[in-house]
């Protein structure tokens, strides 16, 4: 079912909630002025009779407003059978002040609605509270992650930055080699292919998949724990590895170059940064497809 057509159904099936809420609430107005003793004295106008006319505005205004909220089919089902058993209770209650109400008229058509009522919306507001929850949390995490790799983007990589700070970090800067020719001579979908394929080797190769990351165009980082040179170069070396190993497609290679450092102590992240980053330049101006350390 195209959603065109499933947003027309949800449409109309919303009118026609809308329409039968106003013939429950039209019957027992009907049943009550039709049926029942008129008051002597009516009371609609006094505070308690204005009062609950106000409520019921409110209650109507509420449910009318909820029919265009685009919200899941539970929640808005519990909110809006809840508001509308409220609203009959509360029309009852403004009917008490015009006509004499034997009790088990207001047991059935006032309390036992209004408890029901309310219990459904206070349901319908929980599970709301519980979805924006859900939907601030999913928001967060789509703002930190780049759609195309699936990997943490440059906002979440300044965050994990600042919150290795005080222990120190290792850090691998990569660029693929070139990359520009494999856009200009396959096109950009290979291009995004490729770049979705060196995402999955540093994945398959990162000590913590979490801490990696694309930075931009075909610029990726990585962040490990502050281990020693050697242990980072190697990582480095198997990385350059993997990558030039891969075959997105058969006449079309790709290598990568990266450089490498540790933080020293008490060295601010940008510092670090910039150190890893001449080595990445120090290896593309070495030939590419290698790994420069950036020295202390
Ligand atoms: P170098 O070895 O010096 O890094 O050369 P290079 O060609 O890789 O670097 P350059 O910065 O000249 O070009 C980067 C290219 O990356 C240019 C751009 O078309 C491509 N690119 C950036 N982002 C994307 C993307 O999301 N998808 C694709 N397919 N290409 C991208
Ligand atoms: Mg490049
Ligand atoms: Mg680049």
């Amino acid at each position: 079912m195209s959603s065109d057509s499933a947003d027309s159904r949800r449409r109309s099936g919303r009118w026609l909630l809308l329409v039968g809420a106003g013939c429950l609430l039209s019957l027992v107005i009907g049943l009550h002025l039709g049926l029942l003793p008129r008051l002597p004295t009516p009371r609609l106008l006094t505070f308690g009779g204005i009062a609950e006319w106000l409520i019921a505005l409110l209650l109507a205004s509420i449910l009318v407003a909820l029919q265009s909220r685009d919200l899941p089919a539970r929640i808005h089902a519990l909110l809006s059978v809840g508001l509308i058993l409220w609203l009959v209770s509360c029309v009852s209650d403004v009917l008490d002040e015009l006509v004499r109400q034997p009790l088990w008229v207001s047991a059935f058509a006032e309390d036992v609605p209004r408890v029901l009522g309310m219990l459904l919306a206070a349901l319908g507001l929980l599970g709301l509270v519980r979805h924006s929850g859900q939907m601030m949390q999913e928001l967060e995490r789509l703002s930190l992650r780049e759609p195309l790799t699936g990997l943490g983007n440059r906002r979440r990589f300044n965050q994990v930055v600042n919150q290795r700070q005080d222990r120190g970090f290792g850090l691998l800067l990569m660029d693929l080699d070139h990359f520009k020719r494999v856009n200009d001579r396959f096109g950009h979908a290979v291009g995004d292919e490729v770049l979705s394929q060196v995402a999955d080797v540093l994945r398959g190769l990162a000590p913590e998949p979490d801490d990696l990351f694309r930075l931009g165009g075909e610029e990726f980082a990585m962040i490990v724990a502050p281990d020693d040179d050697e242990g980072l170069e190697t990582l480095s070396r198997r990385i350059v590895r993997a990558v030039a190993a891969l075959r997105p497609r058969d006449d079309l290679g790709v290598t990568l170059s990266i450089g490498v450092g540790r933080s020293r102590p008490a060295e601010p992240p940008l510092e670090l940064m910039q150190r890893v980053d001449r080595a990445l330049y120090q290896a593309k101006a070495d030939g590419r497809n290698q790994v420069a350390v950036a020295r202390d």
